[in-house]
């Protein structure tokens, strides 16, 4: 009796051993729980690639992380490529981190595919030592390729979130309070798309995004939408607290431009609430708004073809002052930086998509 018990316990032993195992090597085993959320969220996903004929996307064979959730309850996640196991040590902060998002605006829907083709390229380039030790030894690349998936994952995807509001319209600038509610009304006619919501920093997809920010502490961030084929920038022209290279920043964005065909380069104006404007124009951060020349998902590949070197080349180029530490982008004390050499448009376009959001308003750590 007593060596059957024991037989049991070894049993019972060797079972715990196993899935302790299994599950250390699960990059959601802090939360196990979350595993059906992304499993759920991933078939989700190849349904609608497949609805608009994309190969499938391997969304499955990413370690995801994800700790909030949409409106509706989707799985508001990202991807890391590179080694962030030091990412609360000093050493951090030397290395150059690069922040791309998809998916803000879900009725656009090439750029969530771009950001897939993103990943697939980013795996490959990570899987191979050589590679990495020759232009990515430094570089940390994360990736957020739906950031409002509510909106993406409708029958009819819309531009704004299931609350009515767009994430891009809805980060705590310092002029959201003043404008963002004023000029909708008066120069956007309360045009729905565009509502800027009731309060900054009111939505989800929006705290989602200040958090990777402010979690990870990017030296660049490119924000991909469609179609207004254009490149813009936001950030700083000269240099910041001898931290931030403006210049460097302006030279990467001509070689984008390079690097696509010459592709078109325009100076968009701010809004309030959008992430170009809480990152690039209050922060500092260089922000990269890429607008793909349109939303047919039949040119997906195509546009990827077009910006592949782009892409290769932005993450590769560090904007780092030499000999200078990473600024800190989570001051939110910060003066505001009036735009120099770069003159800022002063009309305000009923067609602007610029996506990106960031809120210094929540103090959570991680998104
Ligand atoms: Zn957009």
């Amino acid at each position: 009796m007593k060596s059957r018990h024991s037989k049991i316990l070894s049993l019972l032993q060797t079972a715990v051993c196993f899935l302790s195992i299994v599950f250390s090597t699960n990059s959601f085993s802090e939360v196990p729980k979350l595993t059906a959320a992304i499993n759920t969220f991933c078939k989700n996903m190849d349904v609608h690639f497949k609805k608009y004929n994309w190969d499938k996307s391997n969304c499955e064979k990413y370690d995801w992380i994800h700790v909030r959730n949409s409106v509706l309850g989707e799985p508001l996640t990202w991807t890391v490529f590179g080694d962030v196991s030091d990412e609360e040590k000093p050493t951090f902060k030397q290395k150059d981190i690069s922040i791309i998002m998809c998916g803000v605006h879900g009725d656009e829907i090439t750029p969530i595919k771009f950001c897939f083709d993103i990943m697939a390229y980013l795996k490959e380039i990570y899987d191979n030592p050589e590679v990495i030790n020759k232009e990515f030894s430094n570089k940390i690349v994360i990736v957020a390729p739906l950031v409002n998936p509510d909106s993406f994952f409708k029958a009819r995807p819309s531009r704004i979130n299931a609350r009515g509001v767009d994430v891009n319209r809805n980060f705590p600038t310092k002029d959201w309070a003043r404008d963002a509610r004023r000029l909708w009304i008066a120069n956007f006619r309360k045009d729905k798309r565009r509502n800027p919501g009731f309060a900054a920093n009111s939505e989800p997809e929006v705290i989602f995004q200040m958090n990777l920010i402010k979690r990870y502490g990017p030296d660049k961030i490119i924000s991909v939408h469609s179609p207004l084929t254009m490149l813009d920038y936001d950030g700083p022209n000269t240099i910041v607290g001898g931290l931030v290279n403006g210049a460097k920043a302006h030279e990467l964005l001509i070689q984008m431009s390079k690097d696509a065909s010459d592709y078109k380069i325009e100076n968009y104006p701010f809004f309030p609430g959008s992430l170009g404007n809480w990152a690039g124009k209050e922060r500092d951060i260089p922000t990269y708004t890429l607008e793909l020349p349109t939303s047919d998902p039949s040119k997906s590949e195509q546009y990827w073809k077009l910006f592949k070197s782009a892409i290769h080349n932005a993450i590769a180029h560090d904007l780092k002052e030499k000999n200078s530490e990473k600024i800190n982008v989570k001051s939110e004390e910060k003066p505001d930086i009036k735009t120099g050499s770069i003159p800022v448009g002063s009309t305000t376009r009923i067609e602007d998509n610029k996506a990106s959001d960031n809120d210094p308003s929540r103090t959570e750590s991680v998104n």
